[in-house]
């Protein structure tokens, strides 16, 4: 049986913010670009989310939720700072630590540094660390599986602690609304409502080959997924810069039907692998190689990160609108995801508005 911790800083940017500016604290803030342009809010103070701010929010529109707002413009040197501080905090306990993003981390402490024992009493000790060295609360999951840990990190926020021991997770899943579980995207959740699925419990009804036959190869992980199966280990090193499938075609494709299906498996190949590897991108990227070995590609990116199947296939489908096809023949195409990175802002640049990532 593994131990596995989550640990989640609360509205991290915004807290920060709040700590080192005390003009700031009790005060709706949000941490991000300007509402005068393009700008999104990357994170929401606990004051500002009772309006119904959120991360990834157009500024803009988060204004018009919550008149006496205060935008704050993000700095990176302090987040990275308090980063570094609480791996360094994590690293007392074990080495095995894969950080998500800045502020989040998984911590395999099945066998810990001091000889613990206890994931509960390691996930309050880091969480009291936290408060005392950097006077900012985390909340922390955890349970014996990365998904479970994460699902629970999320419970009692902010400051939370909540530990699910394994005779309670089954149970734990089938109250889970379809959209938490990793994988399910937006346009997932959405099909899977209108089926009538909407919690774990409603999934479980489901054989493998009904999921796999409505939602492609994904399927399979749903259903492992559901029953709290998740036997993805804590990873030390996250490299992965972008993740992609290709396949050229024994017979060049020429219709836009014949490409369709072809792109179909493809965002399903991609998809999938983003689910197991736990990653959302915000760029995705078409290529297309002519029966002429002519090679293009086309992107889009996007202020959230995305990972779900129907939105990856959407995307490349759009895209491949812009692709001339006449009297052409092709003969390989491929679909990539990168910009794994924190945060997407959009600033400006000259005349025109730029995506920003903040790595
Ligand atoms: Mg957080």
């Amino acid at each position: 049986m593994r131990k596995i911790i989550h640990i989640d800083m609360d509205a991290f940017y915004a807290s920060v913010e709040q700590r080192d500016f005390p003009e700031y604290r009790g005060k709706a803030i949000a941490v991000g670009g300007s509402p005068n342009g393009r700008g999104v809010v990357a994170t929401a103070s606990y004051e500002a989310r009772k309006f119904g701010v959120k991360s990834a929010m157009p500024s803009r529109q988060a204004l018009q939720l919550c008149a006496e707002l205060i935008f704050v413009r993000p700095r990176f040197d302090a987040y990275k700072a308090v980063s570094t501080h609480i791996r360094e905090i994590f690293s007392r306990y074990t080495d095995i630590i894969e950080p998500l993003s800045l502020d989040e981390a998984y911590l395999d402490v099945t066998e810990d540094k001091l000889g613990i024992g206890s994931a509960l009493e390691i996930a309050k000790q880091i969480k009291q660390a936290i408060k005392d060295e950097l006077n900012l609360t985390a909340s922390a999951g955890v349970s014996s599986s990365k998904f479970v840990a994460k699902i629970a990190s999320d419970m009692n926020k902010p400051d939370g602690l909540t530990f699910i021991g394994p005779s309670k997770i089954e149970g734990f899943m089938e109250m889970l609304p379809v959209e938490r579980f990793f994988g399910v995207g937006k346009v997932t959740a959405k099909k899977m409502k209108s089926m009538g699925l909407n919690t774990g419990a409603d999934l479980k009804k489901l054989s493998e080959d009904d999921l796999v036959r409505y939602f492609g190869k994904s399927g399979k992980f749903y259903f492992k997924i559901v029953r709290g199966i998740d036997e993805r280990t804590v990873k030390s090193e996250r490299t992965i810069k972008s993740l992609a499938a290709e396949d050229t075609f024994e017979h060049d494709l020429i219709t836009p039907e014949e490409m369709h299906t072809e792109l179909s498996k493809l965002a399903d190949k991609v998809s999938l692998r983003l689910a197991k590897n736990e990653l959302k991108g915000r760029t995705i990227t078409l290529k297309l190689k002519y029966s002429d070995f002519k090679q293009i590609t086309r992107n889009q990116s996007f202020p959230n990160p995305i990972g779900d199947y129907q939105e990856i296939f959407n995307t490349v489908i759009s895209l491949l609108e812009n692709v001339d096809l006449q009297n052409k023949k092709v003969r390989l195409l491929g679909i990539s995801m990168s910009n794994f990175g924190e945060l997407v802002m959009y600033s400006k640049s000259g005349n025109s508005y730029q995506l920003e990532l903040f790595e």
